[in-house]
């Protein structure tokens, strides 16, 4: 019997879910649904601000991916789930299956008043494009740039990327001559932000930002944005470009498809990323809330762990076999300043933390050029 097999989303979770079904099957008849044929590898909208990548080197178009394992794309966005998952409602009708993977990523909490004053780095090429932008019109003046949780869910928020942002545009500006002429100022409610790295990173990473003359406002809540001033409840400052990355939250249509959902509105699953109470449906990637330590980081590598699992999974669920293969936990960063990375490694039995040196900045290159050879 052929198995219809659908997957949500183009991102890391679904592409890795797409290749490792189709390794277990070569002929289940797999759709992913997304809004775009595409694949955007998110780790490097780091490097568009100083023009390290510009937007074709980090966008890949899709074709040759599904016409090599035989996917049928389905242009359009879930918009939510009918017959217990066997039905995936989208804005471009509907599609059945047998097994489900969904794998379309968090969004951000857009709540905090004049939020629309600020940058969110992470939302894809456009936020990284207007930056640089952004940053060439600027003469000299303030940039701040911090993050934030989600207060019902630890996990859910992407703090890395925006060290990487800080000192990526210190460095820039420094190899532009023009440091001198600006300040930069780190902001998090947290008092140690970035805790999920591990305390000796937290401390690193504030010496560093020390060192690098990066003033660090910590530890009080936001209020909210006005168009050239920061506002927490420990005070308010001036800022002429603001960056700020809240914390992440499910999709909308989760709630109204009946999903399971986690205090901070992801899709719940299991150490097998089976989604509690449903039959043959899966998530992997940013769009789950997972079992595991209070560190677990939402990640490309975890992604991808979760994605292949899921597959392995549904498929072996679809013979009637219980599931055989569970994620492991791992949290694997490399802290990026445009020419040295440092790298964080935390499993449930060891933390590592690696100074600063080239070939890690290498490394990351390494990583982005092998995703998007595969996926061209
Ligand atoms: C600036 C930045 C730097 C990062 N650095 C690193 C790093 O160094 N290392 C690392 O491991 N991770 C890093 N990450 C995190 C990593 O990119 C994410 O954890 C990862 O992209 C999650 O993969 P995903 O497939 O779950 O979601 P995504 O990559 O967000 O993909 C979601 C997919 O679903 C699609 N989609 C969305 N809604 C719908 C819908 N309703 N219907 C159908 N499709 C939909 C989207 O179009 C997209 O194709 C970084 C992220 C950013 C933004």
């Amino acid at each position: 019997m052929t198995n219809r097999i659908t997957i949500i989303g183009a991102g890391f979770a679904g592409l890795a879910a797409a290749e490792k079904y189709r390794q277990k099957d070569g002929h289940a008849e797999i759709t992913l649904i997304a809004p775009r044929a595409e694949f955007v590898f998110l780790p490097s909208l780091i490097w568009l601000p100083s023009g390290l990548r510009k937007a074709s080197d980090i966008r890949v178009p899709l074709d040759h991916f599904f016409e090599r394992l035989h996917i049928r794309y389905h242009w359009g966005s879930a918009t939510g789930l009918k017959q217990g998952g066997r039905v995936v409602v989208t804005d471009n009708g509907e599609v059945e299956n047998d097994g489900l993977i969904i794998a379309c990523g968090g969004r951000f909490i857009k709540k905090l008043p004049g939020i629309e004053h600020a940058i969110t780095p992470c939302e894809g090429i456009e936020a990284g494009e207007a930056i640089r932008t952004r940053l060439q019109g600027l003469a000299s003046g303030t940039i701040a740039c911090g993050f934030s949780g989600n207060p019902n869910e630890p996990s859910a928020m992407r703090g890395g990327p925006m060290f990487e942002f800080l000192f990526g545009i210190d460095k820039q500006l420094r190899r532009e001559k023009r440091r001198s002429k600006f300040k930069l100022v780190f902001f998090c409610p947290a008092p140690r932000p970035g805790i999920r790295l591990g305390e000796q990173a937290v401390d690193r990473l504030l010496q560093r930002m020390a060192d690098h003359d990066i003033e660090i406002h910590i530890g009080h809540k936001l209020k909210g944005f006005d168009a050239h001033e920061v506002r927490t409840e420990g005070g308010s400052f001036k800022a002429d470009l603001i960056l700020f990355m809240p914390g992440m939250t499910g999709n909308s249509w989760f709630g109204g498809a009946g999903l399971p959902l986690s205090e901070g509105g992801m899709i719940r699953a299991d150490a097998y990323a089976r989604v509690e109470g449903f039959e043959h449906v899966y998530v992997a990637g940013d769009a789950g809330s997972y079992p595991g330590p209070d560190w677990k980081p939402k990640q490309a590598h975890m992604a991808e762990l979760q994605a292949r699992a899921a597959a392995v999974n549904l498929h072996a669920g679809l013979k009637g076999e219980p599931p055989k293969r569970a994620f492991k936990t791992e949290l694997l960063c490399i802290i990026d300043s445009l020419n040295r990375g440092s790298m964080v490694w935390r499993s449930e039995r060891r933390s590592i933390m690696l100074p600063q040196m080239r070939i890690l900045h290498w490394a990351k290159r390494l990583f982005e050029q092998w995703h998007i050879w595969k996926y061209r």
